[in-house]
């Protein structure tokens, strides 16, 4: 018997919830096993105060390696848990879910209040905000429906379980700090097990289970931290979520405020004007049709990493302070645009620019 679409969903949203706190479980266990031989085995054992399996075979004290790399492992661990811990924190208490709307609410009739205050946002063919029929709500921009929370979440990245959830607006800061501090501890593991791993099986003959596994999982979780690390920071550098990196060439709408139908210059871009619309007797929109989809907020790498990592290298590095990107102080939109999007605005006219430029030159606009 074929099981239901919403049924099957359900199940996913279960598994996906129960996989989240699997995983961190299973990276929590990983972390003491690495503690174990790290700490007691190598450190203590081996390096500060040598066993008889080691003096019998003419090795000394080391102790000054020993206290060092345990100082260091120490460290990078704490650390680690720190960002982690925070991470989870915020991922469990503000997710950046967006509230659900009345279940009988319906496009045509919800409210576009948010919408009436922004010079641009993304819209459908109609120049209507973008809907969703799960939440029955808008969609702010660059807000996605996560299947997996079954809300719709502002600046969706994805949902990793590894993580522990959703990577969103109020996430993201941390999960590039857990990265960070993750692929620099099982870096540091990986180097620190698998070298005095060799030294043991070269003069010992022996290769203890627990270490080759503590090898092997530093080893996965390094390549995973560092791949991920790069991959995230590099989006983070155009301002692309992991979302609109697969959506880089869908075509976007944009609705712009006051806009004008058919400016005197014609645009540089492969821009398309399809209608205009009237939110109100003062307030009318164009709607234009873009290819800009990979470049809408690019503001350029430092902007780009500053809207999310904070305004100082402390913020970057310190798991404390939300990220900037929360406060959505710009009225020009829902993020503030990147140049191509502002280009498009001046071109037609349209948004704040266009008022100024019209006022300052006597003009009259409704806007
Ligand atoms: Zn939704």
């Amino acid at each position: 018997m074929a099981i239901s679409e919403e049924r099957q969903n359900a199940m996913d949203k279960k598994a996906n919830q129960i996989m989240s706190v699997v995983l961190p479980l299973v990276e929590a266990a990983g972390m003491g096993l690495a503690t174990y031989v790290v700490v007691y085995r190598i450190c203590l054992n081996a390096l500060i105060q040598p066993i008889p399996k080691y003096t019998n075979h003419g090795f000394e004290p080391r102790r000054a390696t020993g206290i060092g790399l345990l100082v260091v492992y120490l460290l990078l661990l704490v650390v680690f848990c720190i960002t982690f811990l925070r991470l989870l924190q915020v991922i469990w208490t503000n997710p950046g879910v967006t509230p659900l709307g009345e279940p009988s609410s319906e496009k045509s009739t919800a409210s576009t209040k948010h919408y009436d205050r922004l010079d641009a946002y993304i819209c459908d063919y109609q120049g209507w905000p973008l809907w969703c029929d799960k939440c029955h709500s808008f969609k702010p921009d660059r807000t996605h429906h996560s299947k997996q929370l079954g809300r719709c979440v502002r600046r969706m990245d994805h949902y990793c379980p590894y993580a522990g959830g959703i990577i969103s607006e109020t996430t993201h800061k941390f999960f590039v700090q857990f990265l960070f501090y993750g692929f620099l501890y099982t870096g540091f593991t990986l180097i620190v097990v698998a070298y005095f791993l060799a030294e043991r099986h070269r003069v010992l003959h022996s290769a203890p289970g627990t270490w080759v596994v503590a090898v092997a999982l530093a080893g996965l979780f390094f390549l995973f931290t560092f791949g991920m690390f790069a991959t995230t920071f590099y989006n983070l550098s155009i301002n692309q979520t992991t979302v609109e990196v697969m959506q880089r060439d869908f075509v976007h709408q944009v609705a712009l405020r006051g806009g004008n139908l058919n400016p005197p210059n014609t645009t540089s871009d492969q821009s398309v004007v399809l209608c205009e619309v009237s939110r109100s007797p003062t307030r009318s929109y164009i709607v234009v049709q873009t290819e800009l989809g990979t470049g809408l907020w690019d503001l350029g790498p430092l902007a780009n990493i500053r809207s999310i990592m904070g305004d100082s290298l402390i913020e970057w590095f310190v798991p404390l302070r939300m990220s900037p990107c929360l406060h959505h102080r710009d009225h020009s939109g829902e993020f503030p645009w990147g140049r191509k999007v502002v280009r498009l605005m001046e071109e037609h006219g349209a948004g704040t620019s266009y008022r100024r430029t019209r006022r300052r030159s006597g003009g009259a606009h409704a806007a």
